[in-house]
């Protein structure tokens, strides 16, 4: 059936798509082979096959119920990561044998009827900031293919939940959606084109009492337990003016200070954070647990958190699109994490 407009379309991963204006490459800026993120976990193979390079890379996490990841070294960095910033078991022994989820990042693909959309994470900032070529889709294939080289999808989006009880099929959402980021692509302000308030009533909580307790979990001197503590004091900031911000350390600077360091002209702040929240939609990952609804209003909520750290770095001296990229990380990769998830399953928009 070639119909894809049919609402029972099957979800596919060819045509690979891209959204259009998104850019990317990988420069080597670093940060995605840090503790910036837990590195893992490793599958049962995965797990094989690194064990089979150094049997002492693998360690098991707590956090995620023991599950295998990759060792961290006493300097926040991935076990294999060498002086010069390259990956040990690419160099030595080939991309196919490092995990999956290092041969991916930042790159994902969701299969829908129209095709498998390529989609990128803007805590990169190889996405983010300095010159980048526009993503080219067959170019991505082989950070999103398997190891027999098939573009292998992280999801498959066939309707599309608006509110709670309200589904539409793909085709519908696709038309929706494009108003959306043709709207942001013409410069309005996306808080406007979300349309939802930010930090939405929480069920039986409050957004101090989530941020105190993710502070307490989180705060384990990592680069993401600093980004957590970055994120926390914006929200105590922007729901109390009379907080007194205590700024923390920022350990991923040196990946950014490589990134500003690249030529190309800077951008707009409200370019980039307009680029990530239409690459927030583009990617459908919100599709997995929440309506559209409640995504508006997390993004609402991290596109605020965005732009407060943004401010700070550049009451700091930072270049705007530097300071914008930073805090687009800061609020991605919250938005990422376990402590985030819970937080949208109280929402109440
Ligand atoms: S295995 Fe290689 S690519 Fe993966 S995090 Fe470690 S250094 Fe980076």
């Amino acid at each position: 059936m070639a119909d894809s407009s049919a609402s029972s379309a099957k979800a596919r991963v060819r045509p690979l798509l891209v959204r259009p204006g998104a850019r990317y490459t990988c420069f080597g800026d670093g940060l995605c082979c840090t503790d910036i993120h837990v590195l893992g976990p490793l599958g049962r193979s995965e797990r094989k096959r690194v064990e089979a390079v150094d049997p002492e890379a693998v360690v098991l996490e707590e956090g995620l119920d023991g599950a295998p990841v990759l060792r961290i070294a006493p300097d926040g960095g991935c076990h294999f990561l060498l002086p010069d910033r390259r990956c040990s078991i690419h160099a030595e022994h080939g991309p196919q044998q490092k995990p999956g989820f290092c041969r991916r990042f930042p790159v994902g693909l969701v299969a829908t009827p129209q095709g498998g959309r390529v989609t990128t994470e803007h805590r990169c900032p190889c996405r983010t900031l300095g010159e980048r070529p526009l993503l080219d889709p067959e170019s991505a294939l082989p950070s999103i293919a398997d190891r027999r080289g098939r573009p292998k999808a992280d999801r498959r989006v066939k309707k599309v939940r608006l509110a709670k009880k309200k589904k539409v099929p793909f085709d519908e959402w696709r038309v929706m959606e494009a108003e959306l980021l043709g709207r942001m692509a013409e410069g309005e302000d996306p808080a406007a084109v979300l349309g939802a308030a930010p930090f939405p009533r929480l069920k039986k909580s409050s957004w101090e009492a989530e941020m105190e307790s993710m502070v307490e979990e989180a705060i384990d001197g990592s680069a993401f337990g600093f980004a957590a503590a970055w994120f926390a004091e914006a929200v105590f900031a922007l729901r109390d003016p009379e907080h007194r911000v205590r700024l923390p350390m920022r350990p991923w600077s040196p990946a950014f200070d490589r990134a500003e360091a690249r030529p190309g002209a800077p951008r707009h702040a409200e370019e980039v954070f307009a680029d990530w929240i239409a690459d927030e939609i583009w990617a459908l990952a919100w599709t997995d647990d929440r309506s559209f609804d409640v995504a508006c209003a997390d993004w609402a909520t991290r596109l605020q958190v965005a732009r407060e750290v943004a401010g700070w770095l550049e009451e700091e001296g930072h270049r705007a699109d530097r300071a914008a990229a930073e805090g687009v990380m800061v609020a991605e990769l919250i938005g990422d994490s376990e402590f985030w998830t819970d937080i949208v399953s109280l929402m109440r928009p």
